[in-house]
């Protein structure tokens, strides 16, 4: 129900499952009783409040995985994501995308309008709402990293964020692409996605079948899409002196593996966190609407509202890459 005369209400067409909702599902993150979920998903408007200027009822959009004013300092300068007045979909008293219908906040901030021939084309709806999430964040990781025209890129993390990295990296230029995973399921995305390499060994081990694939050096520019202490470390050690990690793996455990010292001595820059991907999807919506490029493989599970629980089980026990929810 609109509660704010700048809200729409939307009709969820399609959600996904996000591996950060894993944490909540295996109990890491605390969530209260009747707490929604769910922050990628993209819908028809259903109700639109009396000062949303910019959506109609029956327009198709998507939302980014956070909602923002759109008129702040931030927003202007295109960080949403630290909008005073953003929010993330699934917090306390807010909708979450993995259900029916949503209460979007700030519709004219938050939203971005699809073609209407979009939602009877299921294949392209399947790839537009990686717009939601994963693309804008891969890409993200990649801006971070540095990446352009002729880059050599490596990406660690085998997940749907890090594929999208490999498919950004792609898309800004990149020249060599090394991706770091051993689930063939997943390398063989990364190939189609534009990776030219793949390093099935991890740790030590992964940092030196890198640099032994880089005559001895590390990449320029590295993504790190897992957000765990080895993961920053393996990031580290992949990185040529000079180089940049692009980071977008949300941070867990105690430690954060990064060694100031290390950094320090071989100039090696860090950049990213949270992605705004509000800002990005103007620019890659074009690519996705022309087949450019197509996120929709890293979605190799869709179930409906009912078998949502069996989605966060495919994906905690990883025999799903990531659960397209179709309600
Ligand atoms: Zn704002």
């Amino acid at each position: 129900m609109i509660q704010q005369p700048t809200d729409v209400v939307l009709r969820v067409l399609r959600a996904c499952i996000c591996g950060s909702d894993l944490w909540a599902y295996r109990g890491e993150s605390a969530r209260q009783p009747g707490q929604r979920i769910g922050h990628e998903f993209l819908g028809i408007v259903e109700e639109a409040g009396s000062e949303v200027n910019g959506f109609a009822v029956g327009d198709l959009v998507v939302a980014p995985f956070v909602w923002s004013d759109g008129t702040c300092a931030h927003c202007a300068e295109g960080l949403t994501t630290s909008c005073p007045q953003g929010g993330f979909w699934g917090s306390v008293g807010s909708d979450g995308g993995q259900g029916e219908a949503v209460r979007v906040p700030f519709a004219d901030g938050t939203l971005v309008r699809l073609p209407a021939a979009a939602a009877s084309d299921d294949h392209l709806l399947t790839a537009l709402l990686a717009l939601s999430d994963v693309l804008g964040t891969g890409h993200h990781a990649a801006v971070g990293a540095g990446v352009k025209r002729g880059s050599t890129v490596a990406v660690v993390g085998d997940g749907a964020v890090g594929l999208c990295g490999v498919m950004a990296a792609k898309r800004l230029g990149a020249e060599r692409i090394i991706a770091l995973g051993r689930h063939r399921v997943r390398t063989d995305i990364a190939r189609d996605f534009g990776a030219t390499d793949v390093v099935a060994e991890r740790g030590d081990a992964a940092v030196e079948a890198v640099r032994e694939l880089l005559g001895g050096e590390g990449a320029q520019a590295v993504i790190e899409a897992v957000g765990t202490e080895q993961s920053m470390r393996t990031a580290v050690g992949i990185t040529r002196d000079g180089g940049s990690i692009g980071y977008v793996g949300v941070p867990h455990g105690s430690g954060t593996g990064l060694d100031l010292g290390i950094m320090f001595d071989r100039n090696i820059a860090l950049r990213g966190g949270v992605a705004p991907v509000r800002t990005y999807i103007p620019e890659l919506l074009p690519d996705v609407l022309s087949g450019t490029i197509d996120p929709s493989p890293v979605f190799d599970l869709t179930v409906g509202l009912d078998e949502v629980p069996a989605g966060y089980r495919a994906m905690d026990e990883r025999t799903a890459l990531k659960v397209l929810i179709k309600p």
